[in-house]
């Protein structure tokens, strides 16, 4: 029998793989091509380099592009980067946020991004607009992204009084994964109170925990420790993800050693977000300045699920960005050290499978029974797709090409 499919793939080379391959996708799956099928279109992708799709597993999607509506943060660090936005928060309109959050979706789609998770602010002073607007962008969106959203308390949970009551709220409006931001409580019993609390609403609704860690070059940080702890004590092992952990860079070698230990028990996801924290982090060092960065060799080498997020976009964190994941592996692969060819293959692992780990997404491949998402890069490898930044050449959502990126360059040599 002769069937029309939506759209047929030929040639994709899929990352890891030794050759190319079909794939025929209908009803936004794929599915193995048989001989004769026909096509409502078809694209022969000539040995390009591809993936199911990039995933962005941190960003702020409510701050984006704010920068130019905010005064400037003159010191540069996280600190006054979050008091600028207390002013601008309270101003804060639906339509507003869902303007800026959707120009870096659309962004991010075309340069490959078909999974965002996003942590979203909740807290007293912008109340729950934040996660309003952004749950508004989500239904914009949802025929080309999926957005998971995680409910964000950056002022702390019992330092900012309400902030619980908010916490609950947003988890009932759509929020996704319980976040947190234990190091930006009083005392080290009230970050230990917050993770807890961060329990038990994740508990409640049977939801994943991913929190931003130790986000500060302060050595006597301790609450990836903490969250390490509660996660066994809760048997939340593989659903609980931690970000940023600066300060793990800054322990002595034999606190770092039994901390990674504890991490690799509790099962925990680790995300790195170089192109924010080289920029936020060492600014009051004198010289030699830290950079900031958790340690991403150790954790990798400790056999523990490691990510990288572009985290902020032209807020008043960092002043760059476009969602685009293979600038952030760029500045990541900088950051870390990752130089190698196994490094440079482990770098291009953390935005594509081992995302996918950390936001449970299901049916991620290239193969028959997933989900008919693709991204078809103008590279013949990883290790060129980064160096060259190449084009997203094609992105296609659910069996849809969605975004299609020709470069034409002229040159008179
Ligand atoms: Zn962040």
């Amino acid at each position: 029998m002769t069937a029309t499919v939506d759209l047929l793939l030929r040639n994709l080379k899929p990352w890891g793989e030794a050759k190319t391959v079909d794939l025929a996708a209908v009803g936004g799956r794929f599915i193995a091509p048989t001989v004769g099928m026909t096509a409502k279109r078809t694209i022969d992708a000539a040995g390009r380099l591809a993936i199911p799709g990039f995933i962005e597993p941190h960003i702020h999607l409510d701050k984006v592009m704010i920068n130019k509506e905010v005064r400037t943060n003159s010191s540069g660090t996280l600190t006054e980067a979050i008091e600028i936005i207390w002013e601008k928060k309270r101003t804060y309109s639906t339509a507003e946020v869902v303007a800026r959050a959707g120009s870096i979706i659309e962004s991010g789609v075309a340069n490959g991004v078909l999974h965002f998770r996003t942590h979203v602010d909740v807290d007293t002073i912008g109340g729950l607009k934040p996660m309003e607007g952004v749950l508004a962008a989500r239904e914009k969106y949802r025929h080309i992204a999926d957005i998971q959203i995680v409910a964000f308390p950056q002022e702390g949970i019992l330092r900012d009084k309400g902030a619980e009551e908010l916490m609950w709220k947003a988890m009932e409006m759509g929020a996704d994964v319980v976040g947190g931001m234990p190091f930006n409580e009083a005392s080290p019993a009230d970050s230990k109170r917050h993770i807890e609390i961060a329990f038990e609403i994740a508990r409640k609704h049977d939801a994943d925990i991913d929190m931003h860690v130790d986000e500060t070059d302060d050595p006597n940080a301790r609450t990836l420790e903490m969250l390490a702890d509660q996660t066994m004590a809760n048997s939340w092992q593989g659903r609980v993800t931690a970000g940023h952990t600066c300060a793990l860079a800054g322990y002595p070698q034999d606190y770092a050693a039994k901390v990674i230990a504890k991490v690799k028990q509790a099962g925990l996801h680790m995300i790195t977000n170089p192109a924010t924290n080289l920029m936020l982090q060492g600014r009051l060092d004198a010289q030699p300045k830290r950079r900031g960065i958790t340690r991403v060799q150790e954790l990798l080498a400790a056999g523990i699920n490691v990510s990288f997020g572009q985290d902020c976009v032209r807020d008043t964190f960092y002043p760059f960005g476009r969602d685009d994941t293979l600038e952030v592996a760029l500045i990541t692969a900088h950051a870390a050290h990752l130089s190698q060819p196994t490094q440079i293959e482990q770098l291009f692992a953390m935005p594509t499978v081992n995302a996918a780990r950390i936001l449970g997404i299901e049916d991620y491949g290239l193969k028959p029974g997933a989900l008919a998402d693709a991204v078809i890069i103008e590279a013949p490898d990883a290790a060129e797709a980064i160096r060259l930044q190449a084009p997203r050449r094609w992105v296609i959502k659910r069996g849809k090409v969605v975004a299609e990126t020709e470069v034409r360059r002229q040159t008179w040599f």
